[in-house]
């Protein structure tokens, strides 16, 4: 007998928005390319912020209609998990997945009643669900959100973690990693810093299981990240182990759709009347924020870089000590007159901006980020040179990639508590947009630009990559 049913692949994400966001990105891509799929992306409440991601969906939902969202029910919160620091999320997140699992499992079994389910591409932090998608017999992929520098990182923990036995964060040393630049113990995904802590296990876990996985997709280009991509292949980051299977099907990146709502933000006007590349943009992922003193000296280092610039600015993280105030106005979190002073210079916005539109457009000369994977590939498909100011996670080996791999951009230096100088600032915006290095940059990320456009273009790597993926899924 012949099914008739479709054949479909399931996304499994979780659900902070930049994971979010590449999944979906990751859908359109497989159903643009090879519109026999159908793809389900699975959802759910989850515990902890994930910026601004119910309208995201809802959003995607109306203007994609053939991207199905399956929603698991929701599940109680576990009361002993009430912090919201970014390692507490980590391990949260591999917690939740665990706890979905009955459910997770539930709706495997319900899709597969009318699909084929061909695969399933989860998240590395749905690593507890591996076993619920191979018990059915479903071949199971991982997904890198992150680009192929950090993920070497990745895959050679279980082979750093044998051969050291202090922590990272103990280590005064620098640490040798193939495929990347050598990186200070100290500046390694936190998750990876300390044996104590129970997401080290769960990454150590992960990393062991990712290679024995049918494949990883990374959110990378192969022609971007050359010198990763060979390491891994070689299996320089995995000794005595296989190398795993990879797929890189970058950039995946949104090109609209951070605009939700349609109508124009008021910052794309204010855009539209400043010259042509005079803009420097600020903006810090999903979650970064600034304690009160260092956005004060932000503000300090910007007014007398006499730069152009649109900044993002959130309320600093609640201080324990304090009792919380109602939500502080800008007036409030900046110096006192910043804002009457650079009318006719500066935009600030409080808390979100549409960032790809902004990258996009012609004002916007230079991006000071935390260096998240998505806002470097973003910045690279606009042309746009950035300055680094990592704040978490593997944001400082994305860093690292961005200065010395890639050399599209520079990175500030912090003090020894980690906070960057208004002098720092104002030197870095003033190199980055004004000099002849700057200049220089701008050229690199011009050409890397091409790179980046060309990845799905006929014969681009991308989209060799995405039918050899796509035949490995059809021969099962
Ligand atoms: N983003 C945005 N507006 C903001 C801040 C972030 O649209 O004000 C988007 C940004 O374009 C990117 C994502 O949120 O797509 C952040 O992902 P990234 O990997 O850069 O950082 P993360 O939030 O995961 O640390």
């Amino acid at each position: 007998i012949v099914s008739k049913m479709v054949d479909t692949i399931v996304l499994y994400p979780t659900q902070g928005r930049g994971h979010l966001v590449s999944m979906v990105e990751l859908a359109k891509l497989i159903l643009t390319h090879h519109p026999s799929f159908s793809v389900t992306i699975i959802s759910y409440e989850a515990p902890y912020e994930t910026g601004c991601t119910a309208p995201y969906i809802a959003t995607v939902s109306s203007t994609n209609p053939s991207i199905i969202f399956y929603h698991l029910p929701t599940v109680p919160i576990p009361t002993n998990n009430t912090s919201s620091s970014i390692l507490d999320i980590k391990t949260l997140s591999f917690e939740w997945h665990t706890v979905n699992n009955p459910n997770y499992h539930q709706a495997l079994v319900s899709i597969s009643r009318s699909a084929n389910i061909k695969a399933v591409i989860m998240d590395f932090f749905c690593n507890y669900s591996f076993d619920v998608s191979t018990g059915l017999g479903i071949p199971t992929y991982y997904f890198i959100t992150g680009g192929l520098t950090a993920f070497t990182a990745f895959l050679y923990f279980p082979t750093l973690h044998k051969n050291l036995t202090r922590n990272f964060k103990d280590l005064n040393e620098i640490i040798n990693i193939p495929g990347m630049p050598p990186i200070l113990a100290k500046n390694m995904p936190a998750p990876m810093l300390d044996r104590s802590k129970k997401v080290y296990q769960y990454f150590l876990e992960t990393a062991l299981q990712m290679p024995k996985s049918a494949g990883i997709v990374v959110n990378s280009i192969e022609t971007l990240e050359k010198r990763a991509l060979k390491a891994i292949l070689n299996g320089e980051c995995t000794p005595g182990e296989p190398a795993p299977v990879i797929y890189c099907l970058g950039p995946l990146v949104a090109t609209d759709g951070s605009n939700e709502g349609g109508t124009k933000h008021e910052c794309l006007t204010w855009l539209d009347s400043q010259p042509s590349r005079s803009v420097v943009f600020l903006s810090f992922g999903s979650l970064g924020k600034f304690s009160a003193k260092q956005l004060k000296e932000m503000a300090v280092g910007l007014e007398r870089s006499g730069v152009r610039f649109l900044w993002v600015v959130r309320a600093p993280p609640p201080d324990e000590n304090v009792a919380a105030v109602a939500e502080p106005s800008l007036e409030s979190l900046l110096p006192e007159g910043f804002l009457e002073r650079n009318r006719a210079r500066g935009l600030v916005l409080k808390g979100w901006a549409p960032q790809v539109e902004v990258l996009s457009h012609d004002s916007v000369g230079g991006f000071i980020t935390h260096c998240g994977w998505n806002s470097a590939l973003e910045s690279l498909r606009a042309g746009v040179p950035m300055l680094g100011w990592a704040l978490y996670e593997e944001q400082n080996i994305y860093q690292l990639a961005i200065e010395e791999e890639l050399k599209v951009g520079l990175a500030l230096r912090k003090r020894e508590d980690g906070s960057v100088s208004a002098a720092e600032l104002e030197n870095g915006v003033t190199e980055l947009m004004n000099s002849e290095r700057g200049k220089a940059i701008r050229e690199r990320v011009m050409a890397v630009r091409e790179t980046v456009l060309g990845a799905f273009c006929d014969g681009g790597p991308s989209q060799a990559a995405l039918a050899r993926f796509v035949e490995a899924i059809r021969r099962v």
